[in-house]
């Protein structure tokens, strides 16, 4: 099986097309959704449509649980954040809600696990920018392969030797080490490079891919500011931060 994983996609259907585009030739057998679909950018219900329709594999993202979950209180957001969240919210229909809800925190997939943040205590939404960051996660980790997202840094730490490899073009996997994997951000890369981030995991040749698509961040930022979302959301697409 071939699969393809996509963090973080975040309402930007421009990159969320360009990166189908893209698998399409790489002969994937399955979708995998890291959370967060919504919120930051514009185009939330199409891109919502796409990954249902496209029954992907989805595990819920901060953003998605805050957005479905009317009473939630947003001070934990960034006001940019916090204001996509809103207007997000006067978007989606009811089912779309609904959808996002329910959405698991967890899910085991074949002999891998998603996650958005952490597997210990993942409603907490901790980030995982350092190895130190990930001993309580590798504790909670069973299987050899993990993958989350949320930070928009793509980047792998290896348990037994505590390396973190910052960029990645392929990873081989070692049969005897345990892996998390963050394949970064669809919509809203933070590594400093603007192309859209995603992964393809090879079962059968054990390894895991990044790959990089640029695409027309311009149509993405035309957008965020028709919608009246703040300026900072459409600026920092073109640098990647
Ligand atoms: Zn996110």
């Amino acid at each position: 099986m071939r699969y393809a994983l996509l963090g973080d996609i975040h309402s930007n259907i421009e990159a969320l097309q360009a990166v189908l585009a893209d698998a399409k030739g790489q002969g994937i057998d399955r979708y995998v959704s890291l959370g967060d679909i919504i919120g930051y950018n514009a185009s939330p219900r199409e891109c919502l449509e796409i990954v249902r329709a496209g029954n992907f594999l989805v595990v819920r993202g901060n953003h998605d649980h805050y957005c479905a979950n009317l009473k939630q209180d947003l001070s934990d957001f960034h006001a940019g954040a916090a204001a996509a969240v809103l207007w997000t919210r006067e978007q989606l229909a009811a089912d779309d809600l609904e959808y996002l809800r329910t959405l698991p925190m967890v899910l085991s997939i074949d002999d891998f696990i998603i996650v958005h943040a952490t597997l210990d205590n993942p409603e907490l939404w901790n980030y995982t920018f350092e190895a130190a960051d990930t001993e309580a996660h590798f504790a909670s980790q069973s299987t050899k392969l993990c993958f989350n997202g949320h930070t928009h840094v793509p980047l792998y730490f290896d348990r037994r030797a505590q390396i973190l490899c910052s960029s990645y073009n392929k990873l081989d996997l070692h049969e005897f080490r345990k892996y998390l994997v963050n394949v970064g951000s669809v919509g809203q890369p933070r590594d400093g490079d603007p192309r859209a981030a995603y992964a393809i995991y090879d079962q059968e040749k054990h390894n895991v891919e990044l790959r990089r698509i640029a695409y027309d961040y311009t149509l993405t930022q035309d957008k965020i500011k028709q919608a009246g979302l703040p300026e900072r959301l459409a600026t920092r697409l073109a640098i990647g931060r």
